[in-house]
């Protein structure tokens, strides 16, 4: 087992990690900016080392910086948690160049998968679902192009091959538009991500987003954790998620999921990842994998028992999965809120001191979270301060723990979006379930 690790994140994923690792006797080392010497898994933490100013690029997305702590600390390891660096391809290969694990999948996995049409591209000889499209890179031939597109049927989405974060892409409705829409994502592209390769797909017009969990270990061992539901969004940022996603039959889970299982087996994935997928009229179809722990990780813990970071730890000290496919069981129902420090209508960040702080508790309830009386959110990071996350046997049981739970949480000094999570978790549609990607933008527009 890993004897020390560097956990090269902030929040409450830091916190998480540190709590993971607490369990498994591996010593902790804290990496933070001057901005969060306060934060609590800093103050847990067997060791802490300051990695620079405020700003994220001179601290938490400085490589030197973060490889030298581990190498001051005698660290055997590096988490990157999720955002940062957790899906830097040349930050995994210099970790493992210096001599330190890696706890993610291996660097060639994670650019293999950071450039989508190289991921389509992989997915589709694994036998992975995709969406309709144009087989790899837009070419140059306009007249190719435009019947590829016909082919195809409008509407049409174009989408840089190196995007990331919901930006470079277009969708197209017509012939008129198609040339000049190419060129000018293609610009963006190349501006926003230096390279300007750019693909099509079908651009489906009321999806779900389902995405499915999987765990792989170094032996050839993957599993899949089932799927959860991340439709309610905004802005292409996921606001609550739950699972499992409403309405996917046993066998359609076990279908789609073992393809993702075999899919890692196939390209020698190593770690915890996700296959996310737009579900539309009982289809799925795979858009991108994500080759970190996710946000979203606790309501798989929650219904299937297996905790995501453990296995994440044990798999890069080398060790085979502690379970085998049969042995995963999805127990109930379990949903997460976001908790962001905003306001809950304009959206506009809030950071600052908390004044008072009350986390909620009781049966099925579990708080994700770094906060504390005094702390002072940052306003250098994400909004993000937080995760409730509820359980229950049943959808209607989690959903009465999360109102419950949201009533009795109290966030005071800072704005919080606790009041648009009372109302989604009252939201008829929600109720009923199996709302779509667009549902929660057309709501706050009324
Ligand atoms: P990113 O890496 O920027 O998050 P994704 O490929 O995951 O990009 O797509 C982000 C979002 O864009 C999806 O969740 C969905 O809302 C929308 N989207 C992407 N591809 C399609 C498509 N073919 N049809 C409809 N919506 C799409």
């Amino acid at each position: 087992m890993l004897d020390k690790i560097v956990i090269a994140n902030r929040g409450e994923i830091a916190l998480r990690i540190l709590r993971a690792c607490k369990e498994l006797g591996i010593k902790t080392v804290a990496v933070h900016s001057t901005a969060d010497h306060s934060q609590k898994h800093v103050r847990l933490a067997d060791e802490s080392v300051c990695i620079g100013p405020p700003s994220s690029t001179e601290s938490y997305l400085n490589i030197p910086a973060i490889i030298s702590a581990a190498e001051v600390t005698d660290a055997m390891g590096i988490h990157p948690g999720y955002g940062f660096l957790s899906e830097n391809a040349d930050f995994a290969e210099r970790v493992e160049q210096s001599g330190f694990s890696f706890i993610g999948p291996k660097a060639e996995t994670i650019r293999i998968m950071g450039d989508k049409v190289a991921a389509i591209k992989a997915m589709k000889k694994a036998g992975v679902p995709t969406v309709p499209g144009s087989d790899g890179p837009i070419g140059k031939d306009d007249k190719k192009t435009i019947a590829i597109a016909a082919k195809i049927g409008y509407p049409v989405i174009i989408k840089a091959s190196g995007g990331g974060g919901g930006r470079g892409m277009r969708v197209v409705h017509s012939e008129a538009t198609l040339i000049h829409s190419i060129a000018m994502t293609k610009t963006e592209a190349a501006n926003t991500f230096n390279n300007d390769v750019v693909y099509m797909e079908k651009y489906l017009e009321n999806p779900r987003h389902i995405e499915i969990q999987v765990i792989a270990d170094e032996h050839g061992n993957a599993i899949h954790l089932g799927e959860r539901d991340c439709s309610m969004q905004r802005r292409h940022q996921k606001v609550v998620e739950e699972a499992p996603a409403p309405g996917i039959s046993v066998a359609l889970r076990s279908k789609i999921g073992e393809r993702c299982a075999k899919a890692c087996q196939d390209i020698g994935y190593r770690g915890a990842g996700t296959f996310e997928f737009l579900y539309e009229n009982g289809e799925f179809y795979f858009i991108e994998m994500n080759t970190r722990v996710q946000v979203e990780h606790p309501v798989t813990e929650m219904i299937t028992g297996v905790d995501i970071v453990r296995e994440q730890l044990r798999i890069a000290s080398g060790m085979e999965l502690s379970y085998k496919q049969k042995d995963i069981k999805i127990k109930g129902h379990s949903i997460e809120c976001r908790i962001n420090a905003e306001d809950a209508k304009t959206f506009i960040p809030s950071p600052g001191k908390i004044t008072t702080y009350h986390a909620p508790g009781g049966v099925g309830v579990r708080v994700d979270s770094h906060l504390y009386t005094g702390y002072s959110v940052p306003p250098h990071y994400d909004s993000m301060i937080g995760k409730l996350i509820t359980h229950g046997e049943t959808r209607e049981i989690a959903i009465a723990r999360m109102r419950t739970a949201l009533d009795e949480m109290v966030i005071e000094g800072i704005n919080s979006n606790l009041d648009l999570h009372r109302d989604i978790i009252r939201d008829g549609t929600f109720i009923t379930g199996g709302m779509n990607i667009h549902y929660l933008e057309k709501k706050l527009d009324l």
